[in-house]
């Protein structure tokens, strides 16, 4: 370590698993000024007192030391490893973007020749990457249906070399028996990558299940409030700081010093966040289940759902989503859509506004029909992320809408 320049923030009582002194304090890496609230390295580059001190960096970088922000950064180590501590993982890779997490932990890992296993109900830049590039190098894709236990069983095999999946799939809220796919593919000797963004940081059940790598967009919860795009990767330190730290720094898919500072002071209050909104989503299921202008309604761990006690049997809380779907498809789920005067109408999630979605004209529309209805991306479907307003408003607000249309 430089001399006196930095304390370092390796603390175990604050790295532990899901802790709020975790989101808090891990990772702190104070400069010799002392400063309380984490310092934004915005820099490119460091200085080294002399060439034989460069030299000795580029054989062997320590803990402390760096050479280029594409590789790595005080500020963004911070963030790295405050939020892998908090998930449970030994280390993280911090992306551009939750799809430049995606793109480089694939990437990374795979070669021509691999079988890769996956869920069908994926977010469609991830079906992009899976279906389109890595097929034109070589990787040879098994979609299943990922609430098919007998499916994943029979689709793993001696070569397949990694199993990707959301453990709660966007837009239709479909739960995956994590465990289930853990041991299957462990037991073939896969890798298992869980693209964690609708489970939420503070629900996530990836390491807990035996997922070697958990992938989130911070885009998502972690800013919270529809700023950043950031991705990380978490896995073990053999697998993040040698191939996916070699393929992402070496290919530009690193995150900016700002974003991981700004996303540092957002962990700060990301449970309390989120346990906010989870908790409201909750209550807006409860209001809207049996309403008879929706065919359903389905948050995870709420018993409308046809999964809820596997949800239940993963984890506390179903997170920050809900979907319903209006009975008579698309004019009345638009006139709805049009009524709402508390929720906005856009396609993100996981912001401190709540909004609503309309997948089968936006985030879903390129998927053909026969896709759509595979999945249940109906014409009626509306995707509704839970802000943090007042949660009596939010159901006023939604009630109001369904009178309307
Ligand atoms: C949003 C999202 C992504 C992509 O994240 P970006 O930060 O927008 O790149 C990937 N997977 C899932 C499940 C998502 O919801």
């Amino acid at each position: 370590m430089a001399d006196g320049a930095f304390f370092m923030g390796h603390d175990p009582m604050t790295n532990n698993h899901k802790s709020r002194t975790a989101l808090v304090h891990g990772g702190t890496r104070r400069s010799q000024y002392g400063e309380v609230s984490e310092a934004l390295f915005l820099t490119q580059g460091f200085v080294y007192e002399t060439a034989e001190a460069a030299e000795a960096r580029f054989v062997k970088a320590g803990d402390d030391e760096f050479i280029y922000a594409r590789y790595g950064n005080p500020t963004v180590r911070m963030f790295e490893d405050r939020i892998s501590g908090y998930l449970g993982y030994e280390d993280g890779f911090a992306c551009a973007s939750g799809m430049a997490a995606v793109n480089g932990a694939l990437m990374a890992l795979l070669k021509a020749g691999d079988h890769v296993v996956a869920s069908r109900a994926l977010f469609g830049s991830c079906l992009y990457v899976l279906e389109d590039i890595l097929a034109r190098f070589g990787v040879e894709i098994t979609l299943v249906d990922g609430t098919d236990n007998a499916a994943w069983d029979m689709a793993i095999r001696d070569e397949t070399r990694l199993v990707f999946l959301e453990s709660i799939s966007n837009p239709t809220l479909e739960v995956i028996d994590l465990r289930h796919v853990c041991q299957t593919a462990h037991a073939k000797g896969a890798l298992v990558l869980v693209d964690d963004a609708m489970a939420t940081p503070v629900f996530s059940y990836a390491q807990e299940c035996g997922a070697d790598i958990a992938i989130i967009s911070t885009t998502k919860h972690v800013d919270g409030q529809g700023r950043m795009l950031g991705g990380i990767i978490c896995g073990s330190k053999a697998l993040i700081r040698g191939p996916i730290e070699t393929y992402v720094k070496h290919t530009g898919g690193a995150m900016n010093p700002f974003t991981a500072w700004s996303h540092l002071k957002s962990l700060e209050t990301l449970e309390l966040r989120v346990r906010a909104q989870a908790s409201a989503a909750f209550k807006v299921a409860e209001a809207l289940s049996g309403h008879p202008k929706l065919a359903s309604v389905r948050y995870p761990t709420h018993s409308s759902h046809p999964q809820s006690s596997l949800a239940l049997s993963q984890a506390e809380s179903g997170g920050t989503v809900l979907t319903f779907d209006v009975v008579g498809g698309r004019t009345p789920c638009f006139a709805m859509m049009n009524a709402l005067k508390v929720a906005t109408i856009s396609n993100n999630f996981a912001d401190s506004k709540s909004i609503a979605t309309h997948p089968a004209t936006t985030t879903h529309q390129r998927l053909p029909q026969s896709q759509k209805d595979l999945l249940g991306i109906s014409d009626g479907l509306v995707r509704f992320s839970v802000g943090l307003e007042e949660v009596d408003d939010i159901i006023a607000d939604l009630l109001g809408a369904l009178d309307v249309c």
